[in-house]
């Protein structure tokens, strides 16, 4: 049997005092156990520490990791090379538009080269090029390009002798296509209708505004297919190939209008390999 002591314990409060039971030897040696739990308690902090150190120290060294590997994977001379290489082919699609009659994009200098680029700034980058990228595609859909119809160029732009008459010359402001009556004729980019209708020597004609300054018209159809003010995408049918108007046989008559002024749109015919020029 153990020793034990009987503590009374006073309550100023109650009347009532209350005895415990207590083993001796705590009395006796309370030193050593006041002493015994203050160590336990410091041990029970330094290990938490040391675990939370251990814990924090290894996401730093993680994330350091993972910085530097980033930094060796990526080659900034090659990513600057890049850069400049896509703004040389922006400058190049830009020189393409302002020829065709577009505005060019208005491009923002990003900050020079070389020095100036860091790679932190690669979102900023990645951000500015997505957006000219789109800007681009946008401008390029409404650029009539490639013919309307495959058919064979039978009449250029430009003075000619007089299809009827055969004897004095006469400015054709367009390119014609021969072709069978009934076949379809595509718009070559995206725009508005602006005309749909009879007009006088182009028969039933078909004119799309493709931005303010550049338009397209599509002569002598047997069938109009779209309204006056509706969207059109590119490659869309706007009509049938005819024979209406002042024309000689089944041919569609194609116009570039360019701030007003018919040019000749064989330039614009550069990427269609269909059609023979004779
Ligand atoms: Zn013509």
């Amino acid at each position: 049997m153990r020793h034990k002591t009987s503590v009374l314990i006073v309550n100023s409060r109650e009347r009532e005092s209350k005895v415990r039971q207590v083993p001796t030897h705590i009395i006796m040696n309370w030193r050593k156990y006041a002493m015994l739990t203050t160590l336990l308690v410091a041990a029970l902090f330094l290990i938490a520490g040391f675990l939370i150190y251990q814990n924090t120290s290894r996401f730093y060294r993680e994330k350091l990791e993972r910085a530097n590997y980033i930094r060796s994977r990526i080659d900034l001379k090659k990513a600057l090379a890049a850069f400049a290489s896509i703004d040389s082919g922006m400058y190049r699609i830009n020189s393409f538009l302002e020829e065709r009659g577009l505005e060019r994009l208005k491009m923002k200098n990003m900050g020079g080269t070389g020095a100036g680029f860091d790679i932190i700034y690669i979102n900023e980058f990645t951000d500015f090029y997505k957006g000219q990228l789109l800007e681009l595609e946008k401008a390029l859909n409404s650029v009539p390009i490639g013919a309307p119809y495959g058919g064979k160029i039978t009449s250029r732009y430009g003075y000619r002798l007089n299809p009827f008459t055969r004897k004095n010359t006469e400015f054709h402001s367009g390119i014609d296509f021969r072709g069978r009556v009934g076949d379809s004729v595509q718009c070559t980019g995206s725009g508005t209708v602006a005309f749909a209708g009879n007009k006088e020597g182009f028969g039933q004609c078909v004119i799309i505004q493709h931005n303010p300054n550049l338009q397209t018209l599509y002569g002598h159809l047997r069938q109009i297919h779209v309204k006056k003010g509706e969207q059109v995408g590119s490659r869309q049918t706007v009509g049938l190939l005819g024979n209406t108007g002042r024309s000689t046989g089944p041919h569609l008559h194609y116009e570039i209008i360019v701030k007003g002024e018919k040019i000749n749109p064989e330039k614009y015919l550069n990427f269609d390999t269909k059609n023979s020029y004779d």
